[in-house]
């Protein structure tokens, strides 16, 4: 059993995605060809926004969001505790603080509440200037846009959402990726969206930004590439990447999207009575990135991961490290405790999970995680 199928994958697609590779390579126009503004109409479309800048990952997409602010030193950017490293790493390189927010240990995802109490601590200290906020919409799940806007506006923070495991999910009728005023997202092959090799995107309604951002993920072009107008960055997206993606997007509408939550479907139904089965709120729907569930504790979450391996079913933590606890962050001031991020590190165990996954391979970890809870 695979973690993540993209073999599987690779075998229902290979005609399209073999063609589209191979007109790539025949035309030569590896930088910039015309496969690469194609995938950024479809992807805009996709997602609901007018413009979408494809970049050479994920986590250049944050950074270049963050540079459109002029984000720096003497700013907090606020991101949840629980997330991939990059959330959080991106502020802290444009010279920023992170400040950590707690989670939600039903969705994971950032605490509206615990967003304000943070900004309070920051006000009140008076220290830093609070600009922007991060919310992350981890394993496929938006985050809380509705009462995260309303704390946004509040205290005129921008807000950028961290879309890279999100993509494809929704929140009543709008897709993610539209929920920032930047939303950036990551074609990493296991991200729900994954290009062969690295990728990312951002999107925006916002005119001034998009041809800012275009600017600066060419060297901070002008005009055209040789005139040069401010510092930027060689972030592109590679046209094979492109070509790759545009098949993939196209079954990803048509039937991925909908096949992984067919999956999730199962598994809670097999796990609701058993476990701590994930939960999505309702009126929000997730591309299921990871399928994550809670145990007890370490000793239940690490015995249960080896039960799993015993019988060759590979798992995952996602996160064995709340930010706050990363080595590079200690010693950072944290305005808040964040008991809830913590829990999760020692409980939390990721199961084997993608849009070809076979009700047989889903009842063997289901069974499996049955017999090992009532040893
Ligand atoms: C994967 C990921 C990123 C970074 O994307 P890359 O394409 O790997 O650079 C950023 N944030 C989150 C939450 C991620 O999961």
């Amino acid at each position: 059993m695979q973690f993540r199928d993209l073999k599987k994958q690779y075998d229902t697609l290979k005609p399209s995605i073999d063609a589209s590779i191979a007109a790539v390579i025949n035309s030569t126009s590896f930088i910039s060809g015309p496969q690469v503004k194609e995938l950024e109409d479809r992807l805009a479309e996709y997602v609901g926004v007018k413009h979408c800048i494809t970049c050479a990952n994920g986590t250049d997409a944050l950074t270049m969001a963050l540079m459109t602010w002029d984000i720096g030193p003497g700013d907090a950017v606020f991101v949840p505790d629980f997330t991939f490293f990059a959330t959080a790493e991106t502020v802290a390189f444009e010279g920023a603080v992170p400040v950590f927010v707690d989670v939600d240990d039903a969705t994971f995802n950032m605490d509206p509440d615990k967003l304000e109490k943070a900004i309070q601590a920051v006000l009140d200290e008076g220290k830093l200037t609070p600009r922007a906020v991060v919310p992350v919409d981890l394993f496929g799940l938006p985050a809380s846009y509705p009462e995260i806007r309303r704390i946004a506006e509040k205290y005129s923070l921008k807000i950028l959402e961290d879309g890279a495991q999100g993509f494809g999910g929704m929140i009543g009728d709008k897709r993610a990726c539209s929920f920032g005023d930047i939303s950036t997202t990551s074609f990493f092959p296991a991200k729900p969206l994954g290009c062969y090799g690295d990728g990312g995107a951002i999107f925006t309604d916002d005119d001034d930004i998009a041809a800012y951002l275009k600017s600066i993920r060419v060297h901070g072009k002008g005009s055209y590439k040789y005139e040069n107008i401010r510092v930027g960055l060689n972030s592109r997206l590679d046209t094979i990447q492109a070509a790759v993606l545009l098949p993939k997007l196209q079954a990803f509408q048509e039937h991925e999207l909908e096949q992984v939550n067919g999956a999730a479907a199962a598994y809670t139904e097999l796990l609701k009575d058993v476990v701590n089965t994930p939960m999505v709120p309702e009126g929000y729907l997730s591309s299921w990135a990871q399928y994550t569930i809670r145990l007890e504790n370490r000793e239940q979450r690490d015995g249960l991961q080896a039960a799993l391996k015993t019988r060759e079913i590979p798992t995952m933590i996602y996160y064995p490290i709340s930010m706050h606890r990363q080595k590079v962050f200690t010693g950072m001031k944290l305005y808040q405790e964040c008991p809830a991020a913590e829990r999760l590190c020692e409980t939390v165990l990721s199961l084997p999970m993608h849009p070809y996954m076979e009700k047989a391979d889903i009842e063997i970890v289901a069974e499996t995680i049955q017999d090992f809870l009532m040893r």
